[in-house]
């Protein structure tokens, strides 16, 4: 009553113009709360948990009593606290400050920055490398720069959205082949054959399914059809290969892949940037031509030093990713025998597959209750109907932490009749 009479005064004094933006603000707002109001009742909301300690396998979350058991972050060779990065991300902060209000072009370039440029183009063994504020931005920024309307690129259907919004920046003529299809992609770049470049856009290892790209076939093909290889190795680098230089490595195909984007927010210690690394006259272009690279801040010099220290420590050893390999075996073998079905290959991205949303998120709630933290995922994250709980395994894991979330879950999968 008071509040009406109060906007009843306020309208009568009010401009017309403030009242026209408030009748806008109310208008969108309307719109706004059915499109909530829908994503609610598709029972595919999400929330965010509060995590009140650094990052490892062992969190503190707002609302939960006592320790939790984080199956949920790629941090997958537990470097995000590891004290060695910690500890380089302070000495870069002390010694080159808290940022440099700047990009780089201007003068928003450290000495740090190019060292970590040469690391990651020495670990991928790649001529040159670009770094970026994050690997969205890498993905954003290369296909607009690197390809013209002569030019095609095609990519795999579940490549990741970064990928997918990169591409549609660019004015190249776009090919999508069906997932991990090489059929399809074979018909696609025989339709490719009369544009000038053509560039094969893939994952390495997709983040939702866990489920590594046929790389040895895919550069058969882009050497049949003169075509150059692009792979996204944000969950690759650091662990998979030989000595964790990624899937390339993984699948023997070092030499045949053009050019490699991936992140420094994973694997990597886990601050954020991400880069591409390729050919030095492709790096020589996107310093020109790449538009997050240009138009956005440097990277800040304690996020320089603690990617810098974790490739380090990748380089001087594979033992933390070995470590991190046999976990996911154990744990992937353990939750088959259960009754579960794990998508993807030897991957630590292990998805519970369940195919109902409401399943997957009120099997992920009843986990946090038993204190292991899995998060749920379903439409439009992943397609309709390939709901899951997404499980990833990191070196820091104990094989005691993995048995505790086999057997959580085999009581709540029990308990929603998600198995036998
Ligand atoms: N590419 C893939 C496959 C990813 O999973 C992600 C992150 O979720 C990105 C790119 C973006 O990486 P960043 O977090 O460095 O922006």
């Amino acid at each position: 009553m008071w509040c009406s009479r109060l906007l009843r005064a306020w309208s009568a004094a009010a401009p017309c113009s403030l009242l026209r933006q408030h009748s806008a603000l109310a208008h969108m707002t309307r719109i706004l709360e059915g499109e909530l109001e829908s994503i609610r009742g598709a029972g595919t909301w999400k929330s965010e948990r509060v995590i009140t300690s650094p990052q490892g396998p062992h969190i503190h979350v707002e609302g939960s009593r006592g320790g939790i058991l984080n199956f949920c972050a790629n941090n997958y060779l537990g470097l995000s606290s590891h004290p060695e990065v910690i500890r380089s991300g302070h000495e870069a902060l002390e010694k080159f400050g808290a940022g440099l209000s700047s990009v780089r072009f201007i003068c928003g370039t450290q000495s740090i920055h190019k060292s970590l440029e040469e690391k990651i183009s020495h670990f991928h063994q790649r001529e040159d490398a670009i770094l970026y504020a994050s690997c969205f931005d890498a993905n954003a920024g290369i296909f607009e720069a690197l390809l013209t309307p002569e030019d095609a690129v095609l990519s795999d259907e579940l490549n990741h959205a970064s990928i997918i919004d990169g591409i549609r920046l660019c004015k190249a003529n776009k090919y999508r082949y069906k997932h991990m299809d090489m059929q399809d992609l074979e018909a696609k770049l025989q339709d490719a054959q009369k544009h000038r470049l053509r560039l094969i856009a893939t994952d390495g290892a997709f983040s939702m399914d866990g489920d590594i790209a046929p790389l040895k076939e895919i550069c058969q093909l882009a050497q049949k059809y003169q075509a150059l290889v692009f792979i996204d190795e944000c969950h690759a680098t650091g662990f998979l290969g030989p000595n964790g230089r990624g899937t390339d490595e993984l699948l023997g195909v070092m030499d045949q892949v053009t050019i490699v984007n991936s992140t420094l927010g994973k694997a990597l210690g886990g601050a954020a940037g991400g880069y591409t690394t390729g050919p030095k006259a492709l790096i020589d272009l996107l310093r020109q031509r790449s538009r997050p690279y240009l138009f956005s801040n440097s990277l800040p010099p304690a996020v320089v030093g603690c990617a810098s220290k974790a490739l380090d420590l990748l380089m001087e050893s594979n033992a933390i990713a070995q470590s991190m390999a046999a976990k996911t075996k154990r744990f992937r073998s353990k939750m088959a025998t259960a009754g579960f079905t794990i998508s993807g290959q030897d991957h630590p991205i292990c998805p519970v597959m369940l195919g109902d949303a409401r399943l997957a998120s009120v099997m992920a709630d009843d986990m946090l209750e038993r204190g292991i933290y899995v998060i749920g995922f379903s439409f439009p994250v992943v397609p309709k109907g390939k709901a899951r709980i997404r499980v990833q395994i990191s070196a820091v894991h104990s094989e005691d932490d993995i048995d505790r979330c086999v057997d959580a879950f085999t009581e709540v999968g029990h308990k929603h009749r998600a198995l036998p």
